[in-house]
């Protein structure tokens, strides 16, 4: 099937070129037609599987060049970096038309927002919380909306947006069209779904949580405190140049990225509690190759599109599996091939069964030369003692700086630069999480920072 087919204009037919795409894929052809033909949808496709072409592009054939005072179209997203990415594709697509389009989250201020309201748009790409505020403070209408989508709508559901999306349902008209997209069709999808389609047209694009073929999946096990060890060997060693690494916290992914420096290796975190400032520093630079190793939350790295990463690394396992086959998704996108390694510790074999019961694989175990993966280290009894301790501001001071003496790593070649000064670099980035992460919920962390990152004045 060609893109031809499928009833686009040819400005959009242009755009599509411009892009690079030959043809649509398999989401964008069931979904083109059908949300053309102003019909309610229900899809299940992961990212990277092109949904967010499948929805723009007739979204922006339907709207014509006609411009409007109030908003037509309003897409929902679970996190900025999400909303960032499909308002960005909006301006892409819709280059050559005059639709106006505006991204809304929070973490950032009221008043350009405000301001593009006042000149008028006609899609409008948000987190729930700060469209909220906007819609309770009398700074939006949203009267006249057409189409409404939710992107990642299981992902909305987790983090706990389910209150505000129905706060702000009672702002758009209930007549219009719905399309909805879900990496999954859970129980709650379904009953989301029943309560917001109308008749829509069912697309299941990819076996559920089947993982992309061209994603080279790998496990490596190693003892816990060998990992941050092993992490830096893979990366010199494989001369990796851009490498996405997930940690189960936030307080994690800030405790490897001053490890990494240490290593020698540029590094950035990215998660709720991050400003947006500091989040999108992050992204841009890892996207431009500044930063070699970005390291992320499950909820922050969500959606992030970046067309060839080669390497994601599972530093540590999820809990949840649904969550591996999103992880390793942001890699092996757009038809080029991706690897994905996952560090397995002794105390994650459950988390590696039930990951390989989802599905239906059992992942090819690797050894990796050069470095041994059993000695247990000095790592460990930190590790405990700040799982114990838990309260991130620990963090700073009260560690004993022990591995500037050597720990016996050859991969930890840095450590004649001092820890004493790598450790105390990032003050700014590492205090304020953790104060964030103090005052807000600090059980999951996500859900807390990213509430609170899109709807709080204060965020
Ligand atoms: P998405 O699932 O929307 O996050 O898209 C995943 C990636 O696929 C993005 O980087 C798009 O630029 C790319 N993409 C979307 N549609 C196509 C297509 N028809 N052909 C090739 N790449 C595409």
């Amino acid at each position: 099937m060609s893109f031809d087919s499928l009833g686009l204009s040819p400005h959009l037919l242009a755009a599509i070129a411009d892009s690079g795409y030959t043809q649509p894929t398999p989401i964008q052809s069931k979904a083109i037609p059908a949300v053309l033909d102003n019909s309610d949808v229900l899809a299940a496709a992961q990212t990277g599987t092109g949904k967010t072409a499948a929805f723009v592009l007739p979204i922006l054939e339907r709207l014509g060049s006609e411009k409007h005072r109030n908003p037509r179209v309003l897409v929902l997203t679970p996190t900025r970096e999400l909303a960032a990415q499909v308002e960005q594709s909006v301006k892409t697509y819709g280059a050559k038309t005059q639709i106006r389009s505006t991204v809304v989250f929070g973490g950032v201020g009221y008043q350009p927002q405000i301001s593009a309201f006042r000149k008028g748009v006609d899609i409008i790409v948000a987190t729930p919380g700060r469209l909220l505020d906007h819609l309770q403070q009398g700074n939006l209408n949203l009267g006249m909306l057409e189409t409404l989508v939710l992107d990642e709508a299981d992902r909305m559901l987790d983090m706990g947006f389910i209150n505000d999306i129905k706060r702000v349902l009672k702002h758009i008209p209930a007549k219009r069209q719905t399309l909805l997209f879900s990496a999954t069709f859970s129980k709650d999808i379904r009953k989301l779904a029943s309560t917001l389609l109308n008749k829509p047209v069912e697309i299941d694009v990819a076996p559920r949580n089947a993982t992309a073929d061209r994603i080279d999946q790998k496990v490596v096990m190693v003892e816990k405190a060998r990992k941050r060890a092993l992490l830096s060997h893979m990366i010199s060693t494989g001369n990796w140049s851009q490498v996405l690494v997930f940690t189960r916290t936030k307080h994690g992914a800030n405790r490897l990225v001053k490890q990494l420096e240490i290593d020698g290796l540029s590094a950035s975190a990215l998660h709720g509690n991050k400003s947006q400032n500091a989040r999108t520093k992050a992204l841009d630079g890892f996207k431009k190759g500044t930063v070699r190793v970005l390291v992320a939350t499950d909820i922050a790295a969500r959606g992030i599109d970046i067309d060839t990463l080669p390497h994601v690394v599972n530093y540590e396992l999820p809990n949840i599996p649904e969550d591996y086959v999103h992880r390793i998704g942001r890699t092996g996108r757009a038809g080029l091939e991706g690897e994905a390694v996952s560090l397995v510790g002794p105390d994650e074999r459950k988390f590696l069964k039930d990951i390989e019961k989802l599905i239906g694989n059992q992942i090819e175990r690797i050894q990796v030369e050069g470095i041994d993966l059993r000695a247990p280290g000095k790592d460990d009894e930190e590790d405990e003692r700040e799982q114990q301790a838990r309260r991130p501001d620990n963090d700073g001071g009260q560690r004993p700086p022990k591995r500037g003496g050597g720990g016996g790593n050859g991969n930890r070649g840095g450590q004649g630069r001092g820890n004493g000064a790598n450790r105390g670099a990032p003050k700014a980035e590492g205090g304020a999480p953790n104060n964030a992460s103090r005052r807000r919920n600090p059980r999951r962390g996500n859900r807390g920072g990213q509430r609170s990152g899109g709807s709080t004045p204060s965020s």
